[in-house]
C-alpha cells in the first residue's frame, strides 16, 4: 500500500534523517516514509547552522547527548561511508571556549565541577593560558575561560547528507511533499495530511519539522512551546591572518566567532521578533559584532564582511532544550524540536534514542526522560546556565 507505512517522520533535516537512519541501522524492518517539504534544504535549519560543537554544557542531560554525539561525529566519515566514499564532515576539534569576566568566574568554576563529574574532559583557563589558544586575544578585562579541546566545529549540511544517504541506502522512502496536517483520532495518531489533499497512514509520526514544527502540533490540538526566532551568521575576513586556527569562541557579550575555511565566522544572540523571517542585515554586523570582536582580537578591526545569511532557531520559549519523545495525549505521535539553536551537535543521540523509544517503548542509550514533554505540565523545566 504506497499510502501506508510504519513510520512517518515529518521534516528530513539531520533530526528527522538521524531517527530514520537509526531506526534501520538499529534492525528495523518496517516501511519509513520521510516527508520533506524543500527538496533543496533552502530554508531548514541544518544547512544554516554554524556547525558549532560543545560539551560546555550545565545540565547533565545536554553533556550526554554530546559525550554521546562526539563519538559518533569523530568517526563519522569512516562509519556513514557509502561504497567505499567516506562521508567528510570537516569536524575541527580545535576546541570551544568561553571567555569569563571576573563576575562570571565562580559560575564557570560550578560548571566545570559539574562537567568533570560527569566524564566531560573541560578546564578552566588563566589569562596565560588563554594566550597559548589565541595568542592576538585582548584579555583586559577578562579573568579567564572554560574551555573543552575536544569540541570545536563541522560542516553541518554534510552531516545532514550522510544521514540521508544512509538512511536511503538502508531504505528509508524520501517523499519531497509537504504536509498540511496531522490526521488524529481522539487520543492517537493516523496519519498525515498533504497539501494537494492526499493521505497517507501509519499508526507512528514523529514531527521533526524544526521550526515549522509546532504550527503542525498547535493545529492538531497537540501544542508545544516552540517558536521560530531568527538568527544571523556573518562571514568576514581580516588581512592579517591569526597565529593559530580559533577554537569556537564566546566572548562574554554572547558574541561568538570562529574560523570557516581560512575566513571566519560570527553570530550573537539578537533581541528580534518570533517569526519565519529570513532578512540578514549587514548593519546587524556594524553595530552588533563588530565592535565586540575589534575589541577582543586587534586583527578583526579591519574585518571586511564578506557574506552571510540568516536562519530559524526552533526556539522552546520555556526552557531552550529539546522536547523529546510521545505525546502524552496522542498515542504514536512523537515529537523531536524545541533545539533552541544546539540541534545539530545533538542529532546523533537523538537520533539512537528515539529509535530505541520507538522501537522497544523504552530509551537505553540515554535516559532522555528529562526533556519529555510533559516536563512543562510538570514544572519539571531542564534549565541551561549557557544557552545563546
Ligand atoms: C543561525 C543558526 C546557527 C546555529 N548554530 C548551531 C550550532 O552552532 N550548533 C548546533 O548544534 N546547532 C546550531 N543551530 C541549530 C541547528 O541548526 C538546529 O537545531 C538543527 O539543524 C535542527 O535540525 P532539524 O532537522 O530539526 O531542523 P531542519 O534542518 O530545519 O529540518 C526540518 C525540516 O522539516 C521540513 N519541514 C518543515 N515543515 C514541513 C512540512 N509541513 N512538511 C514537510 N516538511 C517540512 C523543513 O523543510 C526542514 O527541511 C543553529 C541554527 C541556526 C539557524
Amino acid at each position: 500500500m504506497p499510502n501506508k507505512a510504519d513510520v512517518i517522520i515529518i521534516g528530513g533535516g539531520v533530526i528527522g534523517s538521524s531517527i530514520a537512519y537509526n531506526l534501520l541501522n538499529d534492525g528495523f524492518a518496517g516501511k519509513i516514509l520521510v516527508f520533506e517539504k524543500d527538496g533543496l534544504y533552502e530554508f531548514a535549519s541544518t544547512p544554516r547552522s554554524a556547525g558549532g560543537f560543545r560539551q560546555l554544557y550545565t545540565t547533565v542531560i545536554n553533556m550526554q547527548l554530546s559525550k554521546y554525539s562526539l563519538q559518533i561525529y569523530k568517526d563519522f566519515a569512516k562509519t556513514m561511508a557509502i561504497d567505499g566514499e567516506e562521508m567528510e564532515i570537516d569536524f575541527k576539534q580545535r576546541g570551544y571556549l568561553f571567555l569569563a569576566k571576573d563576575d562570571m568566574m565562580p559560575k564557570f568554576e560550578q560548571h566545570l565541577k559539574l562537567q568533570n563529574e560527569n566524564g566531560i574532559n573541560s578546564r578552566l583557563l588563566d589569562k596565560n593560558e588563554l594566550l597559548d589558544i589565541i595568542p592576538e586575544l585582548n584579555t583586559e578585562d577578562i579573568a579567564g575561560g572554560l574551555y573543552c579541546s575536544e569540541s570545536g566545529y563541522l560542516d553541518p549540511y554534510s552531516v545532514m547528507q550522510g544521514y540521508i544517504r544512509n538512511a536511503k541506502k538502508l531504505g528509508a522512502e524520501y517523499v519531497y511533499a509537504e504536509v498540511d496536517s496531522l490526521i488524529t483520532d481522539q487520543d492517537h495518531i493516523k496519519g498525515i495530511k498533504l497539501v494537494d489533499g492526499s493521505e497517507y497512514f501509519s499508526p507512528i509520526v514523529v514531527n521533526c519539522a524544526g521550526a515549522w514544527a509546532s504550527i503542525l502540533g498547535e493545529k492538531a490540538g497537540v501544542p508545544l512551546p516552540v517558536v521560530p526566532l531568527p538568527r544571523q551568521i556573518f562571514q568576514f575576513d581580516i588581512e592579517k591572518p591569526l597565529k593559530k586556527y580559533l577554537p569556537l569562541t564566546m566572548d562574554p557579550t554572547g558574541v561568538y566567532f570562529r574560523h570557516e575555511g581560512e575566513k571566519f565566522i560570527s553570530g550573537y544572540a539578537e533581541d528580534i521578533e518570533p517569526g519565519i523571517n529570513f532578512k540578514w542585515r549587514r548593519s546587524a554586523f556594524e553595530e552588533h559584532i563588530w565592535p565586540v570582536i575589534a575589541n577582543r582580537i586587534p586583527n578583526f578591526e579591519n574585518a571586511k564582511i564578506e557574506r552571510g545569511w540568516s536562519g530559524l532557531y526552533d526556539f522552546n520559549t520555556e526552557d531552550h532544550n529539546a522536547i523529546l519523545g510521545e505525546y502524552p495525549t496522542m498515542k504514536g505521535y512523537f515529537v523531536a524540536f524545541g533545539f533552541s539553536g544546539h540541534g545539530m551537535q545533538q542529532a546523533p543521540a537523538v537520533g539512537k534514542c528515539l529509535s530505541e523509544l520507538i522501537r522497544t517503548g523504552k530509551y537505553r542509550t540515554i535516559d532522555l526522560t528529562p526533556l519529555r514533554v510533559e516536563r512543562f505540565a510538570e514544572k519539571e523545566l531542564v534549565v541551561e546556565d549557557a544557552i545563546y
